[in-house]
């Protein structure tokens, strides 16, 4: 075959592609794995969406009130069933993540009452949400408190100070299933399984919900079948497939969903308004590819962990860990060297390839950040991309990749990069 010719021509030396094939060699099996997970994910999508009967007429759209919305209704049945919940929201008005989150908290939770994090500080963008920074509209400001346990010094939970923080007031608990940005692990079902059980242990009745950005596809099960009321995420990573251009969906228990929706509507109208804009066939191809792609970003990390590890960098989650999210992290140790790795990753994509990546001072961040994104949806992270910010250990976040031959030319491309510029050799 003429594929070396073609990445010669992507401007990828033999020498780097050879290194790859090497290194795949020895993830035969890892890959087998994450394809039967695929596959049985896929097997969940497709039931659900027999069993609602999901028909052309769905991807028709609504403008206006959009009162019987014949697509919006079943696409939430769809997620409803494949997440194991009573009901779900799944709206393009959620416009992100963060939006998704806040609604989930901002309608579960009442002035006096407690939001407790059992693993650390939550993801950047909800101190803002939950008033951790000041912040116009936060929860704070309505009189709604916030708890924290820290994770211990080895990783572990503090049951300890879970038990001593959860009081009459906890009304939510929060759970962070990805890492997101942050130097803690990400968790797998089974630890959140085992969170859940001693939080109900010390509280029966609270309301727990999981934030399960990244985190959709990578396992049998989500965290509703594993004791969670409430799950919630966006559209913009995995369960969009890549397909979905704007959205959020929160899924679980009937109550959570009507409150929220009646947070994101209004009070008495709920879910019966909110027009799909012509969003229905990208949601719902999307959610039937997610599967799949959440299985090409997972291949992708899972190959940059063993190169990258390979060449003597320290990397997270390993090679051969079980994942339960798509990131990857790698500890450069080095701004040069950041700085090569997130623009031989911009040079590989099929979108703005043409662009270099520059170090910038991000709005509310202290140190500069450096990001590779040519995506098709703006700031899609189900999509090839990588960040960070520019202090040691150097370490890139990356995640993504729609397709598997797109996520290996983009980690080939990388370590290009990096010898190009005199950074590494092989
Ligand atoms: C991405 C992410 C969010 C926020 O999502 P946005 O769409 O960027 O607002 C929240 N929590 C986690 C763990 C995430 O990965």
């Amino acid at each position: 075959m003429e594929i070396k010719n073609m990445y010669r021509e992507l401007g990828i030396s033999d020498k780097v592609v050879d290194f790859g094939e090497e290194i795949l060699d020895s993830l035969k099996t890892r890959f087998d794995e994450v394809d039967k997970m695929a596959e049985f994910n896929q097997l969940k999508v497709i039931k659900a969406m027999q069993k609602n009967r999901v028909s052309t007429e769905c991807f028709n759209s609504s403008t206006g009130y959009g009162y019987d919305d014949v697509g919006r209704d079943t696409l939430e049945k769809v997620y409803a069933d494949t997440f194991k919940g009573e009901d779900a929201l799944v709206r393009p008005q959620i416009t992100c993540g963060t939006h998704a989150l806040a609604l989930a908290l901002m309608s579960n939770l009442r002035p006096g009452q407690e939001l407790f994090s059992p693993v650390g500080k939550p993801y950047d963008t909800l101190e803002e949400v939950i008033g951790i920074r000041p912040s116009k509209g936060s929860l704070a400001e309505y009189g709604i408190t916030y708890a924290q346990s820290d994770f211990l010094p080895d990783g572990s939970f503090d049951f300890d100070d879970i038990r001593k923080k959860i009081n009459d007031r906890t009304a939510l608990v929060t759970i962070q299933r990805s890492r997101g940005y942050a130097a803690r692990r990400s968790l797998k079902i089974e630890e959140i399984a085992e969170l859940i059980s001693f939080i109900r242990s010390v509280k029966p009745d609270v309301h727990i919900m999981v934030d399960n950005c990244y985190g959709e596809f990578t396992d049998e099960k989500e965290p509703l079948e594993v004791g969670a009321d409430l799950i919630v995420g966006s559209l913009i990573k995995n369960p969009g497939g890549g397909l979905a251009p704007i959205g959020g969906y929160l899924c679980g228990k009937k109550e959570m969903i009507e409150n929220a929706s009646y947070r994101l509507t209004s009070p008495g109208l709920g879910k019966e308004v909110g027009a799909s804009l012509n969003m229905m066939l990208s949601f719902y191809q999307g959610f039937y590819l997610a599967p799949v792609v959440t299985a090409a970003a997972e291949k992708t990390a899972i190959f940059a962990s063993a190169c990258y590890e390979k060449l003597g960098f320290n990397v997270s989650p390993k090679k051969e860990e079980k994942r339960t999210d798509i990131i990857e992290s790698v500890d450069l140790n080095d701004r040069a060297k950041m700085i090569a790795f997130c623009r031989g990753i911009q040079k590989a994509g099929a979108v703005d390839s043409f662009v270099t990546p520059e170090p910038w001072d991000m709005p509310g961040y202290d140190d500069q950040v450096i990001m590779a994104d040519g995506s098709f949806v703006q700031g899609s992270s189900i999509e090839l991309s990588a960040d960070g910010p520019l202090r040691e250990p150097y370490r890139i976040f990356f995640q993504g990749s729609l397709t598997w031959p797109q996520g290996k030319l983009g980690i080939l491309s990388s370590i290009q990069a990096l010898v190009d510029e005199g950074l590494l050799t092989l």
